[in-house]
């Protein structure tokens, strides 16, 4: 029998996991296809239920499904819980766990970036979605003592924060509403800024106008295609250190790999696999889904509209390139 593992999110198309973790199954020899399921939120129980087949090892959750996709399943690992996010499911007999790999991802990332200098105290964090909550818990864990988050929703940045209400407690995390005057004053005071929106996957896009952007910043983008994103680009050009999101591609996906089959992830095959796709060149995302066209094209922030009426629902019909 064929095992099968599943990439849930919407959209799901242009995900890079698929190539990474086909190219691990098949250099160990492991019988067992990646597979890519569009699901909209509506049909994210029944897709979660079908996991429960005996041929499934397992499941990646992507874009916009990671916070929704707690409730269903029976048990939380520790930084799932510590999130209130889940990337990765794994079976447990009949039993569903619900993984995050997201935050050692970030973890592995957040040290490549900042290197051999001290690790920084203060971050500000753009987005309030499930790879937010992921990058929030890894900061929290690597002894931040203040973190501002700021989303195009400032319910769903509120929301995070009582989230971390109690491992927060001994610092400083607040939410903040996205406005220049606002992100300019947090950011000289900041050290790590780290795009956790998903606004700066077409070229061009960033959810920062560049003149807002200080120098001597650590600056990482989550999103890993394109490569060098715009937000990168104004970054570097600014004097600040970057980083884009390959990193976390790969560390999560590994980690996900072992979870799913108890081996050691092939770490050089999944790498030179990402290097095969990311040579394939960008791909179109569906013109359909909404967010690009809300985001900047180089200048003022996506979210200073606040405008609900003309973006995507949060956590809902927001999408962008899945992990
Ligand atoms: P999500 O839960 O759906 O959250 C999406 C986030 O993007 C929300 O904060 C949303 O704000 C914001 N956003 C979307 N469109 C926007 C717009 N037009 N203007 C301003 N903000 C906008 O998705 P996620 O799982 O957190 O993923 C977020 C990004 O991180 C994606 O690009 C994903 O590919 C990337 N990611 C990368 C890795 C990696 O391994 N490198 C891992 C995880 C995620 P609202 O709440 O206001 O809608």
């Amino acid at each position: 029998m064929t095992n099968r593992v599943v990439l849930i999110g919407h959209p799901v198309a242009h995900s890079f996991s698929s190539e990474m973790q086909q190219a691990a199954f098949d250099e160990l020899g492991i019988d067992a296809r990646y597979e890519l399921w569009d699901r909209r939120q509506i049909d994210l129980a029944d897709a979660v239920e079908e996991l429960r087949g005996d041929d499934f090892l397992g499941a990646n959750v992507t874009i916009p499904h990671k916070e929704h996709v707690v409730p269903l399943v029976d048990r939380l690992t520790e930084d799932a819980g510590a999130t209130g996010a889940v990337n990765v499911i794994s079976r447990d007999g009949k039993k569903l766990v619900g993984h995050n790999t997201d935050v050692a991802g970030f973890k592995a990332t957040l040290d490549r970036a900042v290197g051999k200098q001290k690790m920084p105290r203060q971050a500000v964090v753009l987005g309030a979605g499930g790879a937010a909550r992921a990058v929030v818990a890894a900061l929290i864990a690597e002894g931040f003592q203040r973190i501002v988050v700021f989303n195009r929703h400032l319910h769903r940045a509120e929301g995070l924060v009582r989230h971390f209400a109690r491992s927060a407690a001994h610092m400083d995390l607040r939410a903040m509403p996205w406005h220049e005057s606002v992100l300019e004053s947090e950011l000289a005071k900041t050290k790590v800024l780290v795009n956790a929106t998903a606004v700066g996957m077409v070229t061009g896009e960033t959810p920062l106008p560049a003149e807002l952007l200080p120098p001597d910043l650590f600056v990482i983008d989550l999103i890993y295609n394109p490569p060098v994103t715009q937000l990168l680009l104004d970054a570097a050009a600014a004097g600040d250190a970057t980083l884009g999101g390959e990193l976390m591609l790969l560390q999560q996906g590994a980690c996900a790999f072992e979870l799913w089959t108890g081996r050691a992830a092939p770490i050089e095959v999944m790498q030179a696999a990402l290097d095969r796709a990311r040579e394939q060149g960008a791909r179109q995302l569906p013109v359909d889904m909404g967010w690009a066209a809300n985001a900047n094209g180089g200048g003022g922030a996506a979210a200073a509209t606040g405008d609900a009426a003309d973006m995507p629902a949060a956590g809902g019909t927001t999408a962008g390139r899945p992990t």
